[in-house]
């Protein structure tokens, strides 16, 4: 029996999208990555000009604020279009800004409320591979399989820093993605509401020095396993 839920959770650039999406596909489950989700409310809030800070203004904002995950309706290497009130900000909340202040508004537990429960709601619907922070732990505890993926901080930023170069953004380097990739998993595995951490049940992957396909055959390896 296949698991119909597969959490994997794991520090920012672990390569949990591209293993997610990969695994998906090969068992045509619905891929949905929840970081998308906080990025498209610290986009919102930044075009919106409100201050980070303001905690009850962020929240208020993540309540209203209607955000969709659809099929690509590009050929511009994104894996789907990511929509905001109808508007296409898939690349936008990839952006150096967003990057930077993705953190702090995730810390706030109104935010994170209002998102896990569409999260859930998605997920339980089944045959789902779901990629964040918080899945195993709080958003979906009962996926029959989760996985936990790491990697070194260096190698995560080397890999994160090759994707931007490949899309044409010369404006990071190197040293700024991994000052990046640092600071946002301090914030992350230190906030109180659903920090980031391995489930107790989660197998753990550490990636460093494997490629895509040998990720992918491992986690392959343990569904296999699955009674
Ligand atoms: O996965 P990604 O790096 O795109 O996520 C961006 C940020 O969103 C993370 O650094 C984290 O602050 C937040 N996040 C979260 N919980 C999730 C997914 C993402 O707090 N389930």
């Amino acid at each position: 029996m296949k698991p119909t839920i597969i959490a994997i959770d794991g520090p920012a650039a672990s390569g949990k999208s591209t293993i997610g999406a990969g695994l998906a596909r090969k068992l045509d489950y619905l891929y949905f990555d929840t970081g998308v989700m906080y990025r498209a409310v610290t986009w919102a809030a930044l075009e919106q000009g409100l201050d980070i800070s303001q905690e009850a203004a962020v929240t208020k904002l993540t309540e209203s604020l209607s955000i969709d995950v659809k099929p690509p309706s590009q050929t511009d290497g994104r894996q789907y279009d990511v929509l905001c009130d109808g508007v296409d900000v898939t690349w936008a909340i990839r952006s150096p800004e967003v990057d930077a202040h993705v953190s702090p508004v995730s810390v706030y537990p109104g935010v994170r409320s209002a998102l896990t429960a569409q999260q859930r709601r998605i997920g339980l619907r089944g045959n789902v591979v779901m990629v964040g922070r918080d899945i195993g732990t709080v958003v979906l505890p009962e996926a029959p399989l989760k996985i936990y993926l790491d990697a070194s901080a260096e190698e995560r930023a080397w890999r994160r820093y090759a994707e931007v170069q490949a899309r044409g953004d010369r404006s990071q380097t190197y040293e700024d993605i991994l000052a990046n990739v640092k600071s946002r998993d301090a914030i992350d595995s230190r906030r109180a509401t659903a920090p980031l951490k391995a489930a107790p049940d989660a197998v753990i992957i550490d990636s460093t020095g494997l490629s895509i396909e040998e990720v992918i055959a491992q986690v392959e390896d343990l569904i296999v396993q699955e009674p």
